[in-house]
């Protein structure tokens, strides 16, 4: 058995091996060499190249997977919002909030506690002024159905941006 001194290609580093060996993996750059013997010299010739390239190629398309997969998640939740959605009575569609639905709610409710007061004042007959407990009553259903609505988007978006935040520090970790 005899040692050769041999210089890898890849990083230049000083590798002694074995004459009789024809493949060897260079401890200072990890790059898959093969050892030549010519007349004159042993010399290396990095082989592993071929490989870092497909290595490259893979991470590539990894990081396309996840932006795939980022635009489908982003579509997902697009589509998930609609289902959230209340209109207003103005016509105006959006994302519940809960601040707002209780502000509409106790809105309402103001309201048919003062229409009761006046129409009570007024003398009105007292089925006509119980229909304002129907009023409050259909605003705390309202606002009670507004708000677990406005939980449950609120509950959803948290999750999405958990999910999104991790494809991006997976595509950023794949690019690397
Ligand atoms: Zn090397």
């Amino acid at each position: 058995m005899k040692i050769t001194k041999v210089c890898c290609q890849g990083c230049g580093a000083d590798l002694e091996v074995n004459e009789d060996i024809r493949f060897v993996n260079c401890n200072y750059c990890g790059a898959k060499l093969e050892v030549v013997h010519d007349s004159t010299t042993t010399h290396t010739r990095v082989l592993a190249k071929l490989e870092k390239q497909s290595e490259e190629m893979a991470g590539d398309l990894k990081v396309i997977r996840l932006q795939n997969e980022l635009e489908k998640l982003d579509r997902e939740w697009e589509r998930e919002t609609q289902g959230y959605m209340v209109t207003s009575r103005n016509g105006h569609r959006s994302v519940p909030s809960t601040g707002g639905s209780v502000v509409g709610g106790v809105g309402a409710i103001i309201f048919a506690v003062i229409w009761m007061s006046l129409a009570g004042s007024m003398g009105a007959p007292t089925p006509f002024v119980m229909f304002g407990l129907l009023f409050i009553g259909i605003a705390i259903f309202g606002m009670a159905k507004s708000s677990s609505k406005a939980g449950a988007y609120q509950n959803g978006l948290s999750k999405m941006n958990e999910r999104r935040a991790k494809l991006i520090r997976e595509i950023e970790e794949a690019k690397r």
